[in-house]
């Protein structure tokens, strides 16, 4: 729950992958100090208040859906590699983001949304958020003047995702802060695709971090979990009224998994963002290829945003092909690619590639119309393929790739 650490700061995040929050060895004591604590109770259960509303930041283990030791090491860790005063962890990255929403939001209160973030995001804040009284602007937040233009008197929460997914749009995190804290809102970003690795959101000026732990952090791809980093006051209070009352805790063994995985989160990210450079060079040379986007290169229009803000440029990237090519190529890709799995999601040690349908995700997700639908179209065309650039030997995925696209 806490970060016990007093100058984490000082260690760099490969460091603070292995070892954060772990605490002082005694002799004796196994290195592998972070077993999967699968129980749900916890002796000495009158050491706490019966009731959530009760329970203080020192109180005793006393339910798992209220926290857990494996938990709270994940938790530490996280808080540290972000620079956050505390973490918390949830079963999703859906129950991490609602989680926050419906914490920070109450009926009549407005909040301003990235058009352009993960489509669950999008579903969420268009169907389910307006039904319990909350407004939501959604705004291009590559322009930190949209999101100004935004803003009202009950705006209490600015999200935004960057990288974002799909099409890999960036946000400029301390302008968009700037703008949040000055109309008396804070600023969320789900920086899953980044990673702390890339970016840190906090010291760029965010009030909380969204991670889905899913993706890179967990780094295999057999694990769900989501997070929200923040300050210790806020996320106290999201653990006693939404965590506790809503449910969406990670079960402890999911935990293990995903800090099994964040051992070696620095490393792979170095591999996967040098293995998207080949990858990138390869797609932007190819005939079928209209575009290519990856924040790493200088092809990418918000390529100086993304040397501002990025020390890492992750191993998602996407591209188009020629008016028309877009479903026949996608059919090529799923029958004859044989390193590259044809399938959602991210992050995963192996390579992942999908295509999105521009029509299908604007109408089922984004519901964008006018200039911001023509805006994701331009940048889009037809349909996107999101490409996970996994940890394979380059020439090999590049074969792979070229086999495949003819
Ligand atoms: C996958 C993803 C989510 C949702 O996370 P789950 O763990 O699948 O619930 C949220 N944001 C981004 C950017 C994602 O890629």
């Amino acid at each position: 729950m806490k970060t016990p650490e007093a100058d984490r700061s000082a260690l760099a995040d490969a460091t603070l992958s292995l070892h954060a929050g772990a605490g002082s060895r005694q002799s004796g004591a196994p290195v592998n100090a972070s077993p999967a604590f699968s129980t749900n109770y916890y002796t000495d259960p009158d050491a706490v208040g019966f009731s959530a509303n009760d329970l203080t930041a020192d109180a005793p283990h006393f339910y798992t859906r209220w926290g857990n030791p494996t938990l709270d090491l994940l938790e530490s860790r996280l808080a540290a590699l972000e620079r956050g005063e505390a973490a918390i962890s949830f079963a999703s990255g859906m129950a991490a983001v609602s989680s926050l929403f419906l914490q920070t939001l109450r009926a009549g209160d407005h909040l301003v949304l990235a058009n352009i973030c993960y489509a669950g995001v999008a579903e969420l804040a268009n169907d389910i958020l307006p039904g319990y009284g909350i407004e939501v602007t959604r705004v291009d937040a590559t322009r930190p003047e949209a999101i100004a233009a935004a803003m009202r008197p009950t705006t209490r929460l600015v999200h935004v995702e960057t990288p974002a997914n799909p099409i890999l749009t960036l946000v400029d995190i301390p302008a968009v802060a700037r703008i949040a804290h000055d109309g008396g809102a804070e600023l969320s970003v789900d920086s899953t695709i980044g990673t702390p690795v890339a970016t840190k959101p906090i010291l760029l000026g965010a009030d909380y971090v969204v991670h889905s732990l899913s993706k890179y952090l967990c780094g295999h791809g057999d694990a769900l979990g989501g997070a929200v980093i923040g300050r210790a006051e806020s996320l106290s209070r999201l653990r006693k009224q939404n965590l506790i009352h809503l449910g969406g805790c990670l079960a402890p063994f999911s935990a293990w998994l995903i800090l099994r995985g964040m051992e070696t989160l620095a490393p792979r990210m170095a591999l996967h963002e040098a293995n998207a450079r080949r990858v990138e060079a390869y797609l932007a040379e190819h005939p079928r290829v209209r575009s290519v986007y990856w924040p790493g290169s200088p092809r990418h229009p918000q390529h100086d945003l993304a040397v501002r803000q990025m020390r890492n440029f992750s191993g998602l990237l996407s591209f188009n092909v020629k008016d028309g090519q877009g479903p026949s190529t996608a059919r090529r890709l799923a029958d004859r690619l044989r390193v590259f799995a044809y399938a959602v999601s991210l992050g995963k040690a192996k390579s992942l590639i999908f295509y999105i349908p521009t029509d299908d995700l604007l109408r089922s997700s984004f519901r964008l119309e006018g200039a911001a639908a023509r805006a994701y179209r331009d940048w889009s065309a037809e349909g996107i393929f999101r490409v996970s650039v996994g940890l394979e030997d380059a020439d090999d995925l590049i074969a792979d790739l070229d086999a495949a696209l003819g």
